[in-house]
């Protein structure tokens, strides 16, 4: 059984292959600067003898419904006809599903004009996916589809968590509320957390900790998220690469006052020029944990400001669920930096959260325990895989209607 996996932006298509029987990706790509003179594919390929080749190639792709039949092209051409043939269903990111999308969904034209009815609260990314989906439909017209939303893991969340204290009739005529996102990821990491712990989800409280460029953090009770950080838009919450999380909801008036910025100014600064760029001018982990070892004051206060945003939320989320299980570290952050991990979790003993060092710095690809033995609570580093948790999720959708 197959699985093809797309996420696409207004100029790009990423997209992976899964063998469902094994969780293997037979093949995976992106596809960028649809639109323009020299698109770009770079296609990867498992072949027979079971290793992975790649392939680079430039073309004018006009629209991404060309850009679908670049893949299915290459894919003949690098041996995966058959797989293609025989595709289970194709299961498609989307990244606002506003409060009327609560799990994925198969898509018919109901669905698509729904997800249009979203564009105002995703005017960059609805559009891109609505472009996907609609010359996916027309490549691929027998094979089903599936709609997997980022916002969708969160709506268990509360009234009295997701409502803003503005004015009422905001959330009626705007929809102003908290959505969160990154909900494909904290759902995979929670779901694989039970099986590592081999405990039934529904019995576990944890907090998620999706630490990328961009990041957010879960309350997760019983595999329902009652609380995230990212709101309205992922602005909201963490600090991130280039965007600010939590600020005084007046900084933006104060320095609009102040320097003249426009509102767009001060979105696009806010969003991307804020987060650790803000701080000490880089977004990558990386370079500022190096740079902080070298006592560069910013990029160590960058990283100070970033770990001590997560422990604050960590905080939050244990009041939230009164105790956890449970606190799961995930993203290129999360997963890679033992020192964003220690820092984090430095001083919640009494919380029940004790690294052991030696487990934190051992760097792994595994799902992985990195607490102390006695430790009533369980730290985990597990690696994301939101393609693979879309392409379960689209599975058990299509079986679901079968
Ligand atoms: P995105 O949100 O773009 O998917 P990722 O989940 O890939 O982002 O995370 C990117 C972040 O992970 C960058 O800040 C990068 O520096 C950081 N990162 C990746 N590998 C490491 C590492 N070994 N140590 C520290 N940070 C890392």
């Amino acid at each position: 059984m197959n699985v093809l996996v797309i996420n696409s932006g207004s100029s790009s298509i990423k997209y992976q292959i899964f063998n469902m029987s094994n969780n293997n990706v037979l093949a995976s790509g992106v596809i960028e600067r649809i639109g323009e003179s020299q698109s770009s594919l770079k296609h990867r390929w498992l072949k027979p003898d079971d290793e992975y080749e790649e392939l680079s190639l430039t073309q004018e792709i006009v629209d991404h419904k060309e850009g679908f039949q670049w893949i299915t092209n290459v894919s003949e051409e690098t041996g995966l006809t058959k797989q293609l043939k025989e595709l289970f269903g194709i299961g498609h990111r989307v990244v606002h599903g506003g409060e009327v999308f609560h799990k994925p969904t198969f898509i018919n034209d109901e669905v698509i004009e729904a997800i249009r009815k979203m564009v105002p609260l995703a005017p960059l990314h609805n559009p891109a996916n609505l472009v996907a989906i609609e010359a996916a439909l027309k490549n691929y017209p027998d094979v089903p589809q599936v709609a997997v939303f980022d916002t969708a893991f969160h709506q268990g969340m509360p009234p009295y968590a997701f409502h803003y204290a503005v004015p009422y009739e905001l959330y009626n005529d705007y929809h102003v509320r908290r959505y969160g996102f990154h909900g494909t990821s904290h759902q995979f990491v929670s779901r694989q957390a039970a099986i590592h712990l081999g405990r039934p989800l529904n019995e576990l409280n944890m907090i998620t900790l999706h630490l990328g460029n961009g990041a957010s953090a879960a309350a997760v009770r019983g595999g329902i998220s009652v609380d995230t950080s990212m709101g309205l838009t992922p602005l909201e919450g963490l600090i991130m690469g280039t965007r600010c999380g939590d600020i005084d909801p007046s900084l933006p008036f104060y320095i609009a006052q102040r320097s003249g910025m426009s509102l767009n100014d001060i979105d696009r600064m806010l969003n991307k020029e804020s987060g650790l760029k803000g701080i000490c001018g880089a977004n990558d982990m990386r370079e500022i944990i190096g740079r902080a070892k070298e006592n560069d004051a910013l990029a160590a206060l960058s990283l100070d400001m970033f770990c001590y945003r997560i422990k604050k939320y960590i905080g939050a989320y244990f009041a939230v669920l009164g105790d956890i299980d449970a606190a799961v570290f995930t993203g290129g952050i999360g997963e890679n930096a033992a020192l964003v991990r220690q820092k984090c979790c430095e001083g919640l003993e009494r919380l029940g959260l004790s690294i052991d060092a030696g487990k934190n710095d051992s760097p792994s690809r595994e799902v992985r325990e990195i607490n102390q033995n006695a430790a009533p609570v369980k730290v985990l580093v597990i690696p994301t895989n939101e393609e693979l948790e879309i392409a379960v999720q689209t599975v058990e959708t299509i079986l679901a209607v079968k």
